[in-house]
């Protein structure tokens, strides 16, 4: 059976096809059609669960395969998104997640006149629910009235993804990202004067085709402005098919993994600082589940989206407990239960 990402959700109907036939099925689309709604799924958590509000993505980074493969940016109405955050907040679920390759983007395209910070609000009326995330932002579309929505709201986590990529204004053009490392830094600034207690993450490519040690610089020079909380980082690799993929002047494996170690190194340092002003205060989370490593302790999420360990009994999973931190590893936490 082949097939792509824009009918897998047909795999049942192909799959009996191929049960009851025996030929071998060909079923490639070249685009998404229409969006199918109420599929139904089966969740990890009861509790919180992710929603896509839009597919796809137009902004062709040069490194990025995304766009080839998941096609153009095609925003999901709103009704329907509010529709099915009720089902799942009928179900049990306090927590959803807004999955988009550029949620700042939401709503291009669509009949109705809606931003990203109109869904928000939208969602932010429903009633049961606790918590709202959304993922991934771009710096581009970042917009003052999104930061505004989020100052203002009780639901929307204190916690904001902003994949930064490189703090090289020239690689940035390179990677076509459509921002510089001063818009970069502006955004951080308006971010954090509104929301001081704001957790902010990011992800960071290093040895992308023709960084330099100026330009490895620039990154570290934004990492230690930022205040990053943590950041996923990344060696480059090439993507065939990709712009990027024909760029000649790849760094030396021995000048990236060190700029990569080094990388390392100054977000731990960062992250150290950001993190241990949260010890001796008191914080509501949720709690996730039993911790992987101690049967006897609980796994919660702050709203800034850090993880404390505490003791605790099972019965708390799924539900809000308030939790006094009392010790820092970083990115994680120690507490107890007030
Ligand atoms: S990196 Fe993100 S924004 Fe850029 S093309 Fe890929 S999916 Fe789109």
């Amino acid at each position: 059976m082949i097939f792509g990402t824009f009918n897998v959700y047909k795999l049942a109907e192909i799959l009996y096809s191929r049960l009851t036939t025996g030929s071998r099925i060909t079923d490639i689309w070249q685009e998404s059609r229409d969006f199918v709604e109420l599929l139904p799924t089966e969740r990890k958590y009861p509790f919180k669960s992710g929603v896509n509000i839009m597919y796809g993505c137009d902004n062709f980074c040069t490194y990025c395969i995304v766009p080839f493969v998941r096609g153009r940016e095609k925003s999901r109405g709103s009704d329907e998104i509010v529709e099915e955050v009720r089902r799942l907040v009928n179900d049990g679920v306090v927590e959803v997640m807004l999955l988009g390759q550029n949620v700042n983007s939401y709503g291009k395209g669509l009949d109705e006149d809606i931003s990203f910070s109109e869904l928000l609000k939208k969602l932010e009326g429903i009633e049961g629910l606790k918590r709202i995330r959304f993922m991934t932002s771009h710096p581009k579309d970042l917009s003052d009235d999104l930061i505004g929505a989020m100052a203002a709201s009780e639901k929307i986590c204190r916690h904001i993804h902003l994949p930064l990529q490189s703090g090289s204004t020239n690689i940035l053009k390179r990677m076509n990202r459509g921002y510089s490392k001063e818009d970069y830094l502006e955004l951080i600034r308006k971010i954090r004067e509104k929301m001081p207690d704001i957790s902010i993450t990011t992800d960071i490519i290093v040895g992308f085709p023709g960084e330099n040690e100026a330009d490895f610089a620039e990154t570290i020079d934004v990492v230690r402005k930022a205040g990053f909380d943590s950041a996923f980082t990344f060696i480059y690799s090439k993507r065939t098919g990709t712009p990027a993929a024909n760029f000649e002047d790849l760094p030396s494996k021995e000048d990236t993994d060190r700029r990569f170690n080094r990388l390392l190194e100054e977000i731990k340092e960062a992250g150290k600082d950001r993190t241990e002003f949260l010890v001796g205060s008191t914080v509501e989370v949720l709690v996730e589940g039993v911790n992987t490593h101690d049967e006897g302790f609980l796994t919660g999420r702050m709203s800034n989206n850090l993880i404390v360990h505490f003791p605790g009994n099972k019965d708390h999973i799924g539900k809000f407990v308030d939790v006094k931190i009392t010790e820092s590893k970083g990115f994680y936490y120690f507490g107890t239960e007030v």
